[in-house]
């Protein structure tokens, strides 16, 4: 910015286009009312401009912010209220815009320290960090309109619901809902009267894809969901971690004429059709698509895949999550251990401390994964592997992909609080890997019951990397 301090005041003509928000203008009304210039204030549609940008420019004659889209002028006139103190701001231009489309948080409402007043507050640092997709999980916490059995005894009300909605798209925040089409159900399962739709007796977390009944309950679900949640585009089945494939005797049948992955692919595919049915994307999880990567492309390709990893803190990275391998979850180099050891950063050394099983990458990772993954892991394979790898393969294949990082993930801990070091990290290189794949955008997770205000970083996080992919160094002072 220049040197110029320029003066806005109570005496300073406002000008906006049509739409501008009550929100906006009040915003704009309280910048000019602590000044003592009358320097003209305009807002103005361009529709030049990107999606979500705004420029910026503050000059003796007057202070214009342009913007193509409401996102885009309310992000231009937090920037401007940034800059503004007692009426007054420098002169100069600022032209900017967001590196990635979607930049989302998960408001985990199945998490007991996260009830109707914390999403409402989460939905308002959300805005504040310019995250325009809020991922909404609720679980035992959704209050179904017929299955009262299904909702836990601290549900939301189905009013509370509308209004998180509502006060989300206020916000310019796009609401995503989830509700599990397969595994992760227990919170209905364990209920008697569902007790007829489990794949086994044991964990009673998934239901029998076989069964008709699982299907038909799954599609009441979405009925009701849509119902509560109007407006939304996409609509997330979840999908990850059904672990319990092929158990049942009809199942077991199933899956040894066919494989689980056909299992799997065929129920989803069903679950998936209704919600294009409904005129919705349907998003999942990718971790079972990517385990059972031989059956990934039977899957009708207007799915989206939401590709989840929160150990790669790195790119190219010691650690690799290297899922389709029978058996291997998250995986280091053995060398790692031993004489490479002195060029790990303490994220990542914390990482393999905690979640890395060694193994020697070029005799142990079969020649079938070679084949098919060997062009995804990058050229220092196989000492570090590429970030986020398959990001590229669903791509390659036709599949849309949004990452999900980390914001809350499990047993790695930073003095005694959450391990935000490795969330930043894993945040950070997420969003800039699928900004470079030209992905879809990233939305972070919580998972486990941290109190709402150490959710802050991580939303914070990606607000700033998923904006802009190219921040480095200290610049605390721009913000
Ligand atoms: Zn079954």
């Amino acid at each position: 910015m220049g040197d110029t301090i320029i003066a806005l005041g109570p005496g300073s003509p406002i000008t906006v286009p049509e739409g501008t928000s009550d929100w906006e203008r009040q915003a704009l009304g309280e910048l000019a009312q602590h000044g003592s210039g009358i320097t003209p204030l305009r807002v103005r549609h361009d529709a030049d401009l990107v999606a979500e940008g705004y420029r910026l420019e503050v000059s003796p004659e007057a202070v214009e912010l342009s913007a193509g889209d409401a996102r885009g002028r309310r992000y231009g006139i937090e920037r401007l209220r940034q800059m503004t103190a007692n009426g007054l701001v420098k002169t100069g231009r600022i032209v900017d815009s967001p590196s990635l489309g979607m930049r989302g948080y998960h408001l985990n409402l199945s998490l007991s320290t996260i009830g109707f007043n914390e999403g409402m507050r989460l939905l308002d640092s959300m805005a504040n960090w310019r995250l325009n997709t809020v991922l909404v999980e609720y679980n035992a916490r959704y209050p179904y309109k017929k299955h009262h059995a299904m909702s836990a005894p601290d549900a939301l009300q189905r009013e509370q619901v509308c209004e998180l909605v509502s006060h989300a798209q206020a916000l310019n925040i796009e609401v995503i809902p989830l509700h599990q089409c397969l595994g992760h159900v227990e919170y209905i399962l364990n209920h008697d009267a569902y007790a007829h739709l489990r794949e086994e007796d044991e964990h009673r977390d998934q239901w029998c894809p076989l069964k008709k009944e699982s299907l038909a309950l799954f599609k009441e679900c979405v009925d009701d969901f849509v119902e509560l949640h109007p407006g939304i585009r996409y609509f997330h089945m979840g999908g990850d971690e059904a672990r319990r494939l092929g158990t049942c005797p009809k199942c077991a049948k199933e899956t040894e004429a066919h494989g689980k992955g056909r299992l799997y692919v065929d129920f989803v595919t069903k679950a998936a059709e209704y919600v294009l049915s409904l005129g919705l994307t349907p998003i999942v999880w990718d971790d079972m698509l990517c385990t059972h990567s031989e059956v990934i492309e039977q899957m009708p390709r207007e799915i989206v895949i939401m590709y989840w990893d929160y150990w790669t803190v790195n790119d190219p990275c010691a650690i690799f999550v290297a899922r389709p391998e029978n058996g291997l979850g998250v995986v280091t180099d053995r060398r790692w251990l031993g004489p490479w050891r002195a060029e790990l950063g303490e994220v990542e050394q914390r990482m393999i401390a905690h979640f890395a099983k060694p193994m020697d990458f070029q005799t142990e990772l079969s020649p079938a994964f070679c084949a098919k993954f060997g062009k995804y892991l990058g050229n220092q394979f196989p000492k570090r592997i590429r970030a986020f790898p398959y990001i590229e393969f669903y791509q390659d294949l036709g599949f849309k992909v949004i990452g999900a990082a980390a914001g809350g993930s499990n047993t790695s801990a930073w003095h005694g609080l959450p391990d935000w070091p490795r969330y930043g990290d894993n945040i950070r290189v997420f969003c800039r890997r699928l900004h470079e794949a030209g992905s879809l955008g990233v939305v972070t997770t919580a998972w486990y019951n941290f109190p709402p205000e150490a959710m802050l970083p991580a939303l914070m996080y990606t607000g700033q990397f998923a904006w802009n992919v190219a921040i480095t160094g200290e610049c605390c002072a721009k913000l």
